[in-house]
């Protein structure tokens, strides 16, 4: 009983890694999650890559001493039980901790993704030693994870940690929560693109119009537009970049937080972004409780979720 299992498991990939006891990840299998199939079928999937991560690795389920496992939430990390993630078609409180725990014969360990993520910086990337941090990463929606007094907070059920969808803009645009105006629905990728698309369909100059391919433009290429001083380009980001400062402006007033770990591929646009960033972040929220206060970029990479799901595996034996 000596190695870990890390598992990544997303709407579009699932990732297994097999760990030695120290936590070092000795192998990586990545497989399509083939989320349309339903829970059973991804369940049964799962199991499977296991078990082909452990034979690449030359180890047996014995050796394992405990699973743990990100996805994205609601969950409830303590009960092991999965509400209704958006992106996995057809699961409704699934026992998900319960089931692969009986299904491999190895204690397994369920948390939000976001939350892993923070865990694993916190543990073995850019947040080591720090004992007040948040993890957040805004790409195609917006997720966060709060280290708090030394050790991840999880709230009463399991579903702190959504920055994403605290309202920024009252009645503003939809989200894919169903409420208005929460950051996510105004500083992700999906939210530039839209208002992207919003201004091209209206009569503003500029070169996103005529862009070939479906679902353009996209937030890569309003950053690219932004980047050669496409003028509508630029005001998107800036709107964007606004209200993600209110958001960290607001998380910074109530946490007091010594770090921000901030990234996702939004954050690639760099000062188009992070200037009006940060000019709202400090309109928003107090001096004082910026105090010390650093924000830099998260070290893990792409892995930062599987090294995060080994880490809590860890932690929980
Ligand atoms: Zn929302």
């Amino acid at each position: 009983m000596n190695g870990f299992i890390g598992i990544d498991l997303g709407g579009t990939q699932l990732r297994v890694a097999v760990a030695d006891a120290r936590g070092t990840v000795k192998s990586v299998i990545r497989v399509d999650t083939e989320a349309r199939r339903g829970p059973d079928h991804v369940i049964d999937h799962i199991v499977e890559t296991i078990d082909r991560a452990l034979a690449k690795s030359k180890q047996g389920r014995r050796g394992v001493a405990a699973i743990g496992i990100g996805l994205p939430g609601p969950l409830n990390g303590a009960t092991g039980m999965v509400y209704s993630p958006a992106n996995l078609p057809g699961w409704h409180n699934v026992p998900l901790g319960k089931i692969l725990t009986r299904r491999t014969g190895i204690r397994t360990f369920l948390e939000h993704d976001a939350s892993l993520a923070a865990f694993g910086e916190w543990r073995r990337g850019a947040g080591k030693g720090r004992r007040h941090m948040a993890y957040v990463t805004v790409s195609t929606g917006i997720g966060a994870g709060f280290i708090l007094q030394g050790q991840l907070y999880r709230g009463a059920g399991g579903i702190a940690g959504e920055l994403g969808h605290i309202v920024i803009q009252p009645g503003g645009p939809l989200c894919t929560c169903g409420n208005r105006g929460c950051l996510e629905a105004l500083a992700s990728g999906t939210a530039i693109a839209r208002m992207a698309r919003d201004a091209v369909a209206g009569r503003a100059r500029t070169s996103l119009r005529g862009l070939e391919g479906p679902n353009r433009p996209d937030a890569r290429d309003v950053n690219q537009a932004a980047k050669r001083g496409d003028a509508v380009a630029r005001r998107v980001l800036d709107q964007a970049g606004t209200a993600l400062g209110v958001g960290l402006g607001t998380l910074v007033n109530l946490l007091n937080p010594e770090l921000i770990l901030l990234g996702g591929s939004v954050m690639k646009a760099g000062g188009l972004i992070r200037t009006p960033m940060k000019a709202s972040m400090k309109a928003s929220s107090w001096e004082a409780a910026r105090g010390g206060l650093r924000i830099v970029p998260p070290a893990l990479g792409q892995d930062v979720g599987l090294i995060g799901a080994v880490e809590w595996a860890r932690d929980n034996v």
